[in-house]
């Protein structure tokens, strides 16, 4: 199935203007959002196309890498090349809604409470080390979250008790009030718009229906898992109220840098630091790697900057996909002092190589740049 067309999802101009954007994103969150419609998967699957299709088309170096290059020009921002529901690569946009539109007072407020509602999601911050991101690991992470209180099962009312319907509303939860010729509709006071009222509150939640919670929660990390990729737990957020679904908890994942290796996609980089002899006569290099050194060759002749590719000691796809190359970048290790006999005979090398002589071109550039610039070069 083709991908469909991030404007036409949104319902706007390919030229719309980014109030017009955020207008059209919000009346179709509000409209999908997974709250309002409970065990929906078509609007969940709507509510998820239009934030996807927000995070690009609102983000304006994205959207214009998208007008340009389609959807392979945002693939690797948006889809995250992994499973959007396991990692969803609309990373931020359950998370934001709230922040974006202020979506829970919309909903506390607008929406009659009583009826079920899903819980809350949950964000997680993991740290996890480079190694563990390599070898993947299983984590037990502790996560304060509301359940249903066991006591009521969530009712709020004591043992042998019920919530009652509330006099003052009728159930309602809304009382309404002549204002001229409108008539306006208001929470009720008694039963704060729940319709209910609990005369002997359960004793355990005092009468929330809801308690705090400490839970230790497994997460199963996959190999290859890199930084600010997401993690999401179906079902371990806050629990539902009035028998609706939990929400998930999304769990991001924040990996520590490495001293030796520095990661690019799924490839590493690192150094490879040489004597000059061995870089001008060639012979035999310990390479460092994630599954431990390695011997390679050096040949003679070779320059500073030289990249040696090691193939597969990357790091693993988190897809699945096989592992990235290492690349052994060459530096020269240039001693800080040196004894008698080393002076002596680098004076009488220095006497066989005029500077004239020195084809600088080469070396000097690779030289002069930092390590990740030259990674950068490696990429263009
Ligand atoms: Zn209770
Ligand atoms: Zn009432």
């Amino acid at each position: 199935m083709s991908k469909r067309d991030y404007y036409e999802i949104l319902g706007v101009a390919r030229n719309a203007t980014d109030p017009q954007i955020k207008s059209a994103y919000r009346k179709l969150a509000l409209k999908h959002h997974p709250d309002r419609n409970p065990g929906d998967a078509a609007a969940e699957e709507e509510f998820k196309a239009a934030a996807e299709a927000y995070a690009i088309i609102s983000d304006p170096e994205k959207r214009s890498a998208y007008d340009r290059f389609g959807h392979a020009g945002v693939s690797g921002a948006a889809a995250g090349g992994f499973d959007p529901n396991a990692f969803a690569g609309f990373e931020d946009i359950f998370g934001n809604l709230g922040d974006l539109f202020g979506f829970g007072d919309m909903f506390g407020g607008r929406r009659r409470r009583g009826g079920p509602q899903r819980g809350s999601d949950l964000r997680y911050d993991l740290e996890i080390s480079f190694e563990e991101s390599f070898t993947g690991s299983e984590t037990s992470i502790q996560i304060p979250r509301e359940e249903t209180c066991e006591t009521c099962k969530g009712s709020g009312a004591a043992a042998g008790s019920a919530p009652e319907v509330c006099a003052q509303c009728k159930g309602s939860g809304q009382l309404r009030f002549q204002q001229g010729f409108l008539t306006v509709a208001r929470p009720c006071s008694t039963c704060r718009g729940i319709g209910k009222v609990i005369s002997k509150p359960c004793q355990a939640c005092r009468g929330a229906g809801r308690v705090g919670r400490e839970r230790k929660i497994t997460a199963k990390i996959p190999a290859g898992i890199a930084t600010g990729q997401r993690l999401r737990l179906y079902g371990e957020g806050e629990h539902g109220s009035a028998g609706g679904p939990p929400g998930d908890l999304y769990v991001v994942v924040h990996v520590q840098d490495h001293d030796v290796f520095h990661r690019e996609e799924d490839d590493l980089y690192c150094h490879l630091t040489v004597s000059y002899p061995m870089l001008a006569m060639g012979g035999t290099a310990q390479v460092p790697t994630m599954m431990g050194d390695e011997q390679i060759k050096i040949p003679a002749g070779t320059q500073i900057g030289a990249r040696f590719k090691l193939r597969g000691k990357g790091m693993p796809n988190v897809s699945g996909r096989g592992h990235g190359d290492l690349y052994a970048i060459t530096r020269l290790a240039i001693p800080k002092t040196l004894t008698k006999e080393q002076k002596h005979l680098l004076e009488e090398l220095a006497k066989t190589m005029p500077q004239e002589t020195l084809d600088t071109s080469e070396s000097d550039e690779a030289a002069a740049k930092p390590f990740f610039e030259k990674v950068k070069d490696i990429f263009g």
